[in-house]
């Protein structure tokens, strides 16, 4: 079935799809592609899927304009001025300031990314930014997890952060505690950030995936799945630069 939500002056079709898993709620997603899904429990009645997608109608259209930022944005670049890089989420203009007795430097002033740097090309820019970056993920990562950890009652001490470089995860604890982060998450909104900080220090608790630990996951942070499908749909495009 194919319908078409209408919010203010914008419209978006989409396909419908019964699902045997789901009992009462609907399930929407939008995908990278800016295409927008919506699955419903087996003979959920037309007029039902129309106001339940009309609810989410903001949202909706608030994913869909990101994605379509996110497609024309963040993919591999130049590194020149005037184009745009992500961090927590949001998109900044990098400036570029090539000075010959300049140290490589990144500054965030004013939702813009001022880097300065002695040569200035491309690889220059890249090198600064990524350790900008690193640092950036570093520190948030840890404040964040910090500060997650003081309301998690299982977690006596947040354990600390560490970065790596993966192809395909975002991050991972270990039997013993520890915490990988992908320094790109950095680039991710803020719940979705959120979203991985939280999995993880579920996994001091629960060392699985089994229907304890997503009852941990449900009762801190009850709206975890639309995180994680956000983040999914951008994984392909955050993990590439
Ligand atoms: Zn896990």
């Amino acid at each position: 079935m194919r319908l078409t939500l209408r919010y203010g002056s914008k419209s978006a079709e989409y396909d419908v799809r019964e699902s045997a898993r789901l009992t009462a709620k609907l399930r929407i997603h939008v995908e990278p592609s800016g295409a927008l899904v919506v699955e419903a429990p087996v003979g959920t009645p037309e007029n039902k899927i129309r106001a339940g997608v009309q609810k989410r109608a903001r949202w909706i259209m608030d994913h869909i304009d990101r994605f379509e930022d996110y497609r024309r944005h963040a993919l591999p670049r130049d590194y020149c001025s005037g184009e745009t890089h992500f961090y927590l989420g949001r998109r900044h203009k990098l400036k570029i300031i090539a000075e010959p007795s300049a140290m490589r430097s990144v500054r965030l002033i004013a939702g813009r990314l001022e880097v300065s740097a002695p040569v200035g090309d491309a690889d220059d820019i890249k090198l600064a930014l990524q350790r900008w970056y690193r640092q950036r993920a570093l520190s948030y990562f840890n404040l964040r997890t910090a500060r997650l950890a003081a309301e998690l009652p299982w977690v006596e001490i947040a354990p600390p952060v560490k970065l790596l470089k993966m192809k395909r995860y975002w991050g991972s604890c270990s039997p013993h505690g520890a915490i990988t982060l992908n320094p790109a998450l950095i680039k991710a909104p803020v719940h979705c950030v959120e979203y991985v900080l939280l999995h993880e220090l579920c996994h001091l608790a629960e060392h699985n995936h089994s229907p304890r630990f997503y009852a941990l996951l449900d009762r801190h942070m009850p709206e975890w799945r639309e995180a994680k499908d956000e983040l999914d749909s951008l994984s392909e495009m955050l993990l590439i630069v």
